[in-house]
């Protein structure tokens, strides 16, 4: 038995927990591959911005399907300085959803812009696209960030052309969307860039941070790679003000590896989600929308239900862990709670905060956990099977 089947079966034994999420099986599950890498870069001494990370920016960029990608420190210095490199600065409006983890807003803070934050639709939880129509109508934005929440990809057919009529610049923030997919198309080359976080619980994680900005714009790209480093051109000269926003390379090198099985963990994750799709079909439980062409990433598996705390309190006393993404929407945090929202207010985003739970979800998760979660959402919804 290996480290990783060890540990797999330690998270399936009845007395154990299920979590509801757990990077370190994946490290264990491909540390030989892993620790090799590490080995590799502690002893080939060049540490920052070295062949780790502009391999990691070539594959990742073609396995999005675009022509450019620039290792940043974490997703939220790639959605500031994709916003930067797109020219949006101090007093610009930029739309973005308020339903959302809060670093899309402090992305935008960071930067001197002032989010406007927008309704999500019912099916899919993302930006309702005719709220954002009305907003743009209302106000002038200078950007708009998409966020393609828990894995599924945004309503983009629809938000795409009210964002180019209004001539605004169109980023996505693709934290919890690598390998995501609208009509066959990856996520990430719709918009003008996109931001990926490699936070190690997101789809593509790292042991610690990082982040890369993705474009088809060679000179959006050129911009985003000297704001990183101090606003360095050629020769070292400053060329703009810019910041220290270097991806490490040891957490490059280790995403090189676990890129070459990001396909394998979404499929995985995709599993899961099918089964807990079949096995809760019948429960009186908000269930996550399948729409047609959209291919869910599965960062997250995420339920609505009306009476959530005795739910939630139900799966812990089983040893069910599960997580609320997100408790608090940004226009009800405190730093947030002057800012700008989309006529009609954010009724939809308020009762997603009040009701959505998720449930374990990571490649790793051993089928008799993902039943031990099916049998305990049953038995906490008075339907044991
Ligand atoms: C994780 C996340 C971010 C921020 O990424 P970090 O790497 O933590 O800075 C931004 N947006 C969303 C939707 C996220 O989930």
């Amino acid at each position: 038995m290996n480290a990783f089947t060890q540990h797999a079966t330690a998270i399936a034994a009845a007395t154990d927990t299920v979590p509801q999420t757990d990077p370190r099986a994946g490290y264990l599950e491909h540390r030989d591959r892993i620790d090799a890498a590490i080995a590799a870069v502690l002893a080939g001494g060049a540490y920052v911005l070295g062949q780790e990370v502009e391999g990691l920016e070539r594959e990742f960029a073609a396995y999005v399907g675009v022509a450019h990608g620039v290792g940043v420190a974490n997703g939220t210095d790639a959605l500031s300085l994709a916003l930067r490199g797109l020219g949006v600065g101090p007093g610009d409006r930029v739309a973005t959803v308020s339903h959302t983890a809060v670093a899309t807003a402090a992305a935008i803070a960071a930067i001197g812009a002032e989010p406007v934050l927008v309704d999500v639709d019912d099916a899919r939880g993302t930006m309702d696209p005719a709220q954002l129509e009305a907003t743009l109508a209302a106000t002038r934005v200078a950007a708009v960030v998409v966020v393609h929440l828990y894995g599924q990809p945004a309503d983009l057919g629809a938000i795409v052309p009210i964002v180019r009529a209004h001539g605004a610049v169109l980023v996505e923030d693709c934290a919890q969307a690598h390998g995501a997919a609208l009509d066959g198309r990856r996520v990430g080359r719709f918009g003008d860039a996109a931001a990926f976080s490699f936070y190690p619980t997101k789809n593509l994680g790292s042991f610690g941070d990082g982040g890369m900005v993705t474009t088809d714009d060679a000179a959006l790209a050129a911009r985003v790679a000297a704001l990183r480093q101090y606003g360095w051109g050629r020769e070292r000269v400053s060329v703009s003000q810019g910041v220290n926003s270097r991806l490490h390379e040891l957490q490059a090198a280790i995403l090189r590896v676990r890129l070459r099985e990001l396909d394998v963990d979404n499929a995985r994750r995709a599993r899961i989600a099918a089964r807990y799709l079949e096995a809760f079909a019948g429960l009186p439980l908000g269930l996550p929308a399948r729409i047609e062409g959209c291919g869910h990433a599965w960062h997250q598996f995420v339920v609505r239900s009306a009476d959530r705390a005795s739910l939630c309190a139900a799966l812990d006393s089983e040893g069910v862990r599960t997580a609320i993404h997100y408790p608090v929407p940004v226009h009800r945090q405190p730093a947030f709670a002057g800012a700008a929202t989309g006529p009609g207010g954010l009724p939809r985003t308020e009762r997603l905060a009040d009701t959505v739970l998720s449930l374990p979800m990571f490649p790793q998760l051993p089928d008799a956990s993902v039943e031990r979660v099916i049998d305990a959402v049953g038995r906490a919804l008075g339907q044991p099977r």
